[in-house]
């Protein structure tokens, strides 16, 4: 396979008409690392809103490790997918051990295949921030750079492997932050997954599914398992919650909630109602009964998932 895209037009293209994200106007690579873990699973609009919030509290690597987990996950809260946030504060504190301990005394690693070796960091996000950052010529593979590729090479459903071959032998060296931005931009705006706007792509003499472009690629069939729990929000005289904390591990480790589990004794509680909650993978219903509990907690003083600010709305607890 031979890519012919036309790398000029593209990074032209690029420098013209990329939008304006906050994270594009610095070479921090602390700052470019926090924008990619959240750009994983969170749109971009609300993932400036988040960047903005860690980076203005944490504008260094150090100042995260001297923090806690508790508070990482409280900016976190409304930005889904926990996990990444734990694992994050744990990358904090491994980059700002001593170097005899294992760690690189407070300064990110600078290379893609060192970068990987941190909590939460895989592939695509090393090469990101190697490229963006530090210029190394390594390709990124994301859902938009597989959705570019598929449609310049007519594929329906490329492998993995064809994919990343595709973007290395695309990549140029020279500048390889801009272009892998410049490929990522044009998969998020223009090259979009159902209403592609080929006739003022850059790239299109090279397009070889241009004439159908949403035929490629073909669309992943993916089945959400539906979860059933059911919860018990006990509520104090002032109206508090009782909280508890979530274990180390699952969807909601380290987050705060009222008690939930598969099966909870619940006689002669009231029903109050089910919260239906989707997750990419992951179908949620919670039925939820109220209780009553001596001394609730304050729900502004700890952080709560999405899915347990509904239970709590629910519930009347705001
Ligand atoms: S010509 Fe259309 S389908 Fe091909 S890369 Fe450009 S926007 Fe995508």
């Amino acid at each position: 396979m031979r890519p012919s895209i036309d790398q000029a037009s593209l990074m032209a293209w690029f420098a013209g008409h990329q939008r304006n994200l906050p994270w594009r106007a610095t070479k921090d690579p602390w700052a470019i690392l926090l924008s990619e873990i959240l750009l994983q699973q969170t749109q971009v609009s609300r993932g400036i809103v988040f960047w903005q919030r860690l980076y203005s509290r944490y504008p260094t690597v150090e100042e995260m490790a001297s923090s806690t987990e508790e508070e990482v996950l409280h900016l976190w809260q409304g930005a889904g997918y926990y996990s990444r946030a734990r694992r994050l504060f744990q990358l904090s504190k491994r980059v700002c051990e001593s170097s005899e301990h294992g760690g690189f005394d407070g300064v990110l690693p600078t290379d893609s295949k060192t970068l990987q070796t941190l909590p939460g960091i895989g592939p695509y996000t090393a090469a990101a921030v190697a490229s963006i950052a530090h210029g190394e010529a390594v390709a990124c593979v994301d859902g938009n750079i597989r959705r570019v590729m598929a449609r310049q090479t007519a594929n329906e459903n490329p492998s993995p492997n064809l994919v990343q071959e595709w973007a290395d032998q695309s990549l140029w060296k020279a500048d390889a932050g801009n272009w892998n931005q410049a490929l990522m931009e044009l998969g998020a705006t223009l090259c979009t997954p159902n209403r592609p706007n080929c006739a003022t792509c850059p790239v299109q003499s090279s397009c070889l599914g241009m004439a159908e472009p949403t035929r490629y690629p073909a669309p992943q069939v993916r089945t959400k398992k539906r979860v059933d729990l059911m919860c018990i929000l006990r509520v104090d005289a002032h109206g508090l919650p009782e909280l508890v904390q979530r274990g180390s591990t699952g969807i909601l480790a380290g987050m705060w909630g009222p008690v939930m589990g598969e099966t909870l004794d619940v006689d002669s509680l009231t029903y109050l109602g089910e919260v239906h909650h989707v997750l990419s993978h992951r179908d949620m219903h919670i039925r939820v009964w109220k209780g009553k509990v001596e001394t609730g907690v304050d729900p502004k003083s700890v952080p709560l998932s999405s899915l347990d600010v509904k239970i709590l709305r629910l519930g009347g607890v705001d």
